[in-house]
């Protein structure tokens, strides 16, 4: 934060909150505090019969590499509005019967991320917004060395695991040992195209006029 957004003025101040827990701009010619909260990723990890559904994407960070859909959440959207938006953005696909899978604290980032899970209707999809390419992937197929973020690959392992039926798996998790950068694929996975097909083993998407 450079200048106070109420005022305009240049003069802001880091100064610890009464309670000693935070730091807080504070502009020392209007006195307003400026809070900064964790920025909301909705996301969906949306199965059909035993797989799930992935985008490659088509913008940075991750170009290039595969993720669940997902994204930020608008003010004032309920988070499963915020995920279903997304998945449907970037994979043309609705999904029924959400359920909250997992959280991520990324403290690095000043993100958390809500992954749900839910059942793609009718097994549909297709190449939405900001998305290469969209599969299908069953749990021995996963493309761990091309995932864009970390969140994906421990709600994907949790998924590969079926560690949703564990009650000793945490819903709510830190992912503290985030790096800042996004993760590239591995000199190994660059020398194995990631968008090969390995039918039948994964149902690729179709142009949208082919799947409505
Ligand atoms: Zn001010």
């Amino acid at each position: 934060m450079k200048f106070c957004s109420d005022c305009g003025s240049l003069g802001l101040n880091v100064e610890m909150d009464a309670h000693g827990t935070a730091l807080r701009y504070r502009c020392g010619r209007c006195q307003a505090t400026h809070y900064r909260n964790p920025r909301l990723v909705a996301v969906c990890l949306a199965e059909w019969q035993g797989q799930v559904l992935l985008c490659r994407r088509g913008i940075e960070p991750g170009h290039g590499l595969w993720t669940l859909p997902g994204g930020y959440v608008e003010a004032g959207e309920p988070l499963q509005a915020a995920a279903a938006r997304e998945t449907m953005k970037e994979a043309r696909a609705v999904v029924d019967e959400l359920v909250l899978y997992r959280v991520y604290n990324l403290p690095k980032f000043n993100e958390v991320v809500a992954v749900f899970r839910g059942t793609l209707r009718e097994g549909r999809f297709a190449v939405g917004e900001e998305t290469l390419e969209a599969s299908l992937w069953s749990k021995r197929d996963l493309p761990w060395d091309a995932l864009a973020f970390e969140y994906s690959r421990a709600a994907l392992h949790d998924f590969a695991m079926q560690r949703w039926q564990s009650v000793y798996a945490s819903p709510v998790q830190d992912l503290v040992w985030l790096q800042p950068s996004v993760p590239k694929p591995s000199a190994g996975a660059a020398a194995r195209p990631v968008t090969a097909p390995r039918e039948p083993l994964r149902r690729r998407a179709a142009p949208e006029s082919a799947q409505a």
